[in-house]
């Protein structure tokens, strides 16, 4: 069978990754994280802050899975939420200008208009700039983000839904976009897992 051919996310999306990783672990974590993910060639110098596609899903797969290599499944799960987490204000920087995310007309929507906005935004810049494809679906209680091409599981074999930090991601934009609410977020489904996609379902009705 013919390798498929390797896919990539813009280099600006690996280098706000790796530096929000490297917040979390600290700058030796970033780097064995790096060694044991076999992407050594990241240590020396970040990405470049470009939208060029160079940052392969392969690595960030590598990556994701080095962290429960490195601290177990647990903590391997709690580092990879908090690095989605410290992620998003660096991609709201990065990204949020772009889809009207920091202006005042979308500060003043209501909060459902607000997270359904936010939302396709997310899926909007994920299928321009990204190799990956997203949908948003909708029902009367949750929204399912699909990711048809997922990189944080590339590659991986698990036998639960394993890409938390996509789930911390959204969980910080959530609470950003609601000023300071909880959302439930939980990936259902994972290609890792064998699934058809990686199904992100976020509750709309906020936990407090
Ligand atoms: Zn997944």
């Amino acid at each position: 069978m013919a390798s498929a051919p390797r896919l990539f996310l813009p280099n600006k999306i690996g280098r706000l990754l790796l530096l929000s990783l490297e917040e979390i672990v600290g700058h030796n974590g970033l780097n064995a994280v790096l060694n044991v993910a076999g992407v050594a060639q990241h240590i020396s110098s970040l990405p470049p802050n470009t939208l060029d596609r160079q940052f392969a899903f392969d690595d960030l797969g590598h990556i994701h899975q080095a962290l429960d290599r490195l601290y177990g499944v647990r903590a391997g799960r709690g580092l990879a939420l908090r690095t989605g987490r410290a992620a998003f204000p660096h991609a709201l920087r990065e990204f949020g200008p772009m889809i009207g995310l920091t202006e005042l007309p979308f500060r003043l929507l209501p909060l459902h208009m607000k997270l359904k906005a936010g939302l396709e935004g997310a899926a909007g810049i994920l299928n321009r700039l990204t190799d990956q494809t997203v949908h948003l679906e909708e029902s009367p209680d949750a929204y399912r983000l699909h990711l048809d091409v997922c990189p944080l599981c590339w590659e991986r074999r698990l036998d639960q839904p394993g890409c938390h930090l996509a789930v911390g991601f959204f969980q910080e934009g959530l609470a950003w976009m609601s000023g300071g609410k909880n959302f439930l977020v939980e990936e259902t489904e994972c290609i890792a897992r064998g699934d058809q996609a990686c199904v992100l379902r976020i509750v709309r009705q906020p936990l407090d």
